[in-house]
């Protein structure tokens, strides 16, 4: 038994998928839609960005939800969490916050770190770039990072609270995580065309890694685009670098499809005649061929 892969007709069938999306459908349930609505200017957007991509755990209508409830907490301008001047009203505003395991002292944190870079620094574009000449994409996220972790501040700023820094692993991380909701956060960030924001401008779209979360990694191995069973590193740059061959351009622009696909209920994630019939990526796909192909 060999590896499943897709069919040499895969482009054409991945071009369909994403012809035919209904992307306004999607857009009101994807956690962009509300980095959208709080950017008014490139601050706006990398903090929505970045606070919103960290409560990227859970479902879709969960995350919207935590994000909408932080943008409460800044009275509805999220610059206003790094902005100085009032550290402690912005404090107690978080102290009760919570979504899943992330507590409201962690964002508190982050937004502590993010108000002395921004003290020195106009963007986190200039850190991802630094990093990405040194080490590519793999080296501009391990930059970024270590700057969201607050390596550089923490005599200043004191310890991080509990679980702190694990919110932002590295690719260099022994642990081999995905980095999903930092990669998701440089693909909102860095991408111009539709649903992202593009207010960074030195990062080639053709440099980017999909964001592998569980949605877009089931699709993803069905599909023969990756043989590896579970998300890691190793599997985000298997996905990227089989989707840069069909785009080299702009491979992270099939995300959204793949990633909706799944959130939608499009694809059943099983064989099922009255949902895949009409799955522009059926013939490549594992479960509709069969799970074993022979050699
Ligand atoms: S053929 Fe069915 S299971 Fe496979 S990707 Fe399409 S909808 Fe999903």
């Amino acid at each position: 038994m060999r590896a499943h892969r897709p069919t040499a007709e895969f482009p054409r069938h991945l071009e369909e998928l994403y012809a035919r999306f209904p992307f306004e459908r999607s857009l009101a349930d994807d956690p962009v839609s509300e980095v959208r609505s709080l950017t008014h200017d490139r601050r706006s957007a990398e903090v929505a960005g970045i606070f919103a991509a960290t409560l990227a755990v859970g479902n879709t209508t969960a995350i919207r939800g935590a994000v909408r409830r932080l943008a409460e907490t800044a009275g509805g301008d999220v610059a206003w969490l790094v902005s100085p001047g009032h550290a402690r009203e912005r404090s107690r505003r978080l102290r009760s916050f919570r979504h899943r395991w992330i507590r409201g002292d962690q964002l508190d944190y982050l937004a502590r770190v993010l108000e002395e870079f921004y003290r020195r620094h106009p963007s986190l574009e200039s850190v991802f770039v630094r990093g990405l000449e040194d080490g590519g994409f793999a080296g501009g996220l391990d930059a970024l990072a270590r700057t969201l972790r607050g390596e550089a501040v923490a005599k200043r700023l004191g310890p991080p609270p509990r679980g702190y820094r694990a919110l932002f692993p590295s690719p260099y991380d022994a642990s081999g995580s995905p980095c999903k909701r930092l990669t998701l956060f440089v693909r909102w960030m860095a991408r111009d065309r539709f649903p992202d924001l593009g207010v960074w401008n030195r990062i080639p779209t053709g440099e980017l890694k999909i964001p592998l979360d569980q949605h877009v990694h089931w699709i993803a191995y069905h599909l023969g685009l990756t043989g590896r069973r579970t998300r890691s590193w190793s599997a985000v740059e298997e996905v990227s670098e089989t989707l840069r061959r069909i785009d080299p351009l702009d491979p992270t622009r099939y995300d959204f499809v793949l990633c909706h696909t799944g959130i939608s209920g499009d694809c059943p994630k099983e064989r099922d005649l009255s949902v895949c019939g009409p799955c522009s990526v059926r013939p490549d796909c594992r479960l509709w061929r069969g799970r074993a192909v022979s050699s």
